[in-house]
């Protein structure tokens, strides 16, 4: 069988496992044992399962496949940010990020996975909006990197049996609310006590504002936490930074937020751009306050990571401190994200992939 047409098993649940063994006419615990290979053990071959007898492994191996995206390039950057290029079955390549919490480099990581190959959303300062949009990923493509990065960190650290990823982040390449069915279905993989056992709390969602999708995910009845990526607190300069904003102006996106907040009673996370001279002015901070201020939530101001070929420029560390202080005085809660990965190209927005 062409191994394309093979079953895929990364993105099966436990009960899903135990019916492929069971449609084999294999015992069900051959299921639960897939699964602890796969979603534990980041085993990706069915030779390697040493408690399969031989016979089974053949038989699985000839019916299905575990698609962990191979890693064709890494690069590490001064603070521990690594950066994958993943190819999937169809050679179509995306960028996973996996971020170190702390500078112990044997410590937790954070990892930014993309949920799209290319984004179609085409925003004006992030090097994945300049490409060309190819198609969403499947589930299995989100949790294959995952665990393909996990398996990679694995090899290189000490210590492997430590938790290494404790936190996901859907903020690499793509807008994951257009491809919501398949991200749904990768976090409920990601969650399962018995394999991943990635805690709700510890998944963001990252959205440019596609307000159908954001009153979509209320309904899903999940804790994680959404983040909106806001960038501008008024239409027309919204409408140029982020185009997504002429099919939801600033008005039909705040509301769908505030359901959101209302129905999930979880607070969100706005996230700001800091692109110099375009939209760090005292009027901003303004404008930012007043349509923030209602919700309860926070705010993380992101200095710019530059671009090669965008006209946009980092803000100095004073404007970016004085943005900061006139959001603070304006009662909100501000925090400045950190930039990891800005020297290999791995930081907020510089993820860009050439397909072959
Ligand atoms: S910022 Fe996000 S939604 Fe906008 S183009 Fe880049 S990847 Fe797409």
């Amino acid at each position: 069988m062409n191994s394309i047409d093979k079953i895929e098993l990364i993105g099966m649940n436990i009960g899903e496992l135990e019916d492929f063994a069971s449609r084999l006419g294999q015992p069900r615990f051959r299921g639960r044992q897939l699964h602890r290979w796969i979603y534990v053990k980041d085993t990706s071959s069915f030779y390697e399962m040493s408690d399969l007898p031989r016979q089974v492994r053949q038989q699985f191996d000839d019916r299905a496949r575990i698609s962990i995206p191979r890693v064709l390039k890494q690069r590490v950057a001064s603070d521990g940010t690594r950066k994958f290029l993943m190819e999937m079955n169809d050679k179509k390549r995306v960028e996973t990020v996996l971020i170190p919490q702390s500078r112990d480099l044997n410590g937790r990581y954070t990892l930014c996975v993309s949920s799209q190959v290319g984004c179609p959303l085409r925003c004006a300062f992030c090097a994945t909006g300049q490409g060309v949009f190819q198609r969403n990923l499947a589930a299995h493509e989100i949790v294959g990197q995952f665990l393909g990065s996990r398996r990679e960190l694995k090899r290189r650290l000490k210590n492997p049996e430590e938790p290494l990823i404790t936190n996901v982040v859907y903020m690499g390449m793509g807008e994951p609310l257009l491809n919501l069915t398949e991200v749904i279905h990768s976090i409920r993989i990601l969650n399962d006590p018995r394999g991943i056992q990635l805690g709700q709390r510890h998944i963001t969602i990252s959205t440019c504002g596609e307000a159908t999708g954001i009153l979509r995910l209320a309904e899903e009845d999940l804790q994680i936490t959404l983040a909106i990526s806001l960038h501008a607190a008024d239409d027309q300069l919204r409408d140029e930074l982020v185009p997504i904003n002429k099919k939801y102006p600033l008005a039909a996106l705040m509301t769908a937020v505030k359901k959101y907040v209302e129905k999930t009673g979880r607070r969100v996370t706005f996230e700001y751009i800091m692109l110099d001279g375009v939209n760090i002015s005292r009027k901003d901070a303004e404008n930012l306050a007043k349509l923030v201020k209602p919700l309860l939530a926070n705010i993380n101001l992101i200095p710019y990571n530059e671009v090669d070929g965008l006209l946009y420029r980092k803000p100095e560390a004073q404007d970016v401190q004085a943005f900061c202080n006139w959001l603070k005085a304006a009662g909100l809660n501000v925090s400045v994200r950190e930039e990891h990965g800005g020297d290999i190209e791995a930081a907020c927005g510089q993820l860009a992939v050439k397909q072959s």
